[in-house]
């Protein structure tokens, strides 16, 4: 039971340091920013209840000219502890509002794109200005970008994120909080905050069917959400199983392998093309 909850699965911030401390990591990443196109975007689907594609989630990779395919895993915990993960936040959403431009220009059904925005990028920088200038220029409406935003900053400064929040709600953009339960939100946080959307973290769902306490965190989970007139999100579906689980539970989308893997912006665009979007 004690196989730690989601990040420390994949990722432990030593293993990362001693790997990327080898080719002065804080260096090549300020390098790898201003260079460009060294980070990529891929977009797992979001579904609904009916399998329907309802929206993308934007997951950034490093394509590291030495040391190959870098997984956000191992970089952004290193980016969140210095300055860069603001502006890496900042290149994704760059890049993601692009590929709504490009998505837009290919006459395909415009589907909203969530972007993970670390907690020190929503309460220290300039995000709001940021995120509505990039709207200005693409001439993309705020309703086709929804922020994802994990737990931990609410402890830091609340007051703060009410107010960020609340500025980024009369831009139109739909927020969730990701991997919700690993956390510490109290009931008081949620009802404070204009949030639209709880995304169930993904060492919930992993045993929803098949263990009984994992079950009923999730069901509290989605009750609470509807409580609060949130919507709910369950992440890193992998089987049918947890699926039907989920349902019946009433949880209105779903993310993971079991419908799909993260894909290529080329790969999105043939899968809305197939699927009849366009
Ligand atoms: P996350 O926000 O919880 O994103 C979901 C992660 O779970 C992704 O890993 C995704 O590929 C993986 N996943 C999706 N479905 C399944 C499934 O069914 N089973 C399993 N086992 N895994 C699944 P990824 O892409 O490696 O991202 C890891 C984390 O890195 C993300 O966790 C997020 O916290 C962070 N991250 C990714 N992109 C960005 C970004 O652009 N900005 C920031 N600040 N953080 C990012
Ligand atoms: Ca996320
Ligand atoms: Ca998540
Ligand atoms: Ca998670």
């Amino acid at each position: 039971k004690q196989k730690g909850r989601d990040h420390f699965q994949f990722f432990h911030p030593d293993m990362a340091h001693k790997a990327l401390k080898q080719f002065n990591f804080e260096q090549s990443i300020r390098q790898a920013l201003q260079e460009s196109d060294q980070f990529f975007l891929n977009y797992q689907p979001k579904i609904d209840a009916q399998r329907s594609i309802i929206g993308f989630e934007a997951l950034v990779r490093w394509l590291h000219p030495e040391e190959g395919l870098i997984m956000p895993g191992e970089f952004i915990p290193l980016a969140e502890e210095s300055d860069c993960i603001i502006l890496l936040d900042k290149k994704v959403i760059h890049q993601a509002i692009e590929q709504l431009q490009v998505w837009r220009e290919q006459n395909l059904k415009l589907l909203p794109v969530s972007i993970n925005i670390s907690g020190k990028h929503l309460i220290s920088g300039n995000l709001v200005s940021f995120i509505q200038a990039e709207l200005e220029r693409s001439g993309l409406d705020g309703s086709l970008i929804e922020l994802e935003i994990t737990e931990g900053v609410l402890l830091t400064d609340f007051e703060r994120c009410i107010t960020v929040m609340t500025e980024l709600k009369t831009l139109n953009i739909s927020l969730s909080i990701d991997d919700f339960g690993t956390g510490y939100s109290s009931l008081n946080y949620l009802k404070r905050l204009p949030i639209d959307i709880l995304k169930i973290d993904r060492s919930f769902v992993e045993e929803c069917d098949t263990l009984k306490e994992d079950g009923q965190i999730v069901s509290t989970i989605i009750s609470l959400a509807h409580n609060l007139e949130l919507k709910t999100i369950a992440e890193g579906v992998e089987t049918l199983e947890q699926f039907n689980f989920l349902l019946s539970k009433g949880c209105e989308a779903f993310q993971g392998y079991y419908f799909y893997r993260p894909l290529s912006s080329a790969d999105i665009c043939t899968l809305l093309k197939a699927l009849g979007n366009s």
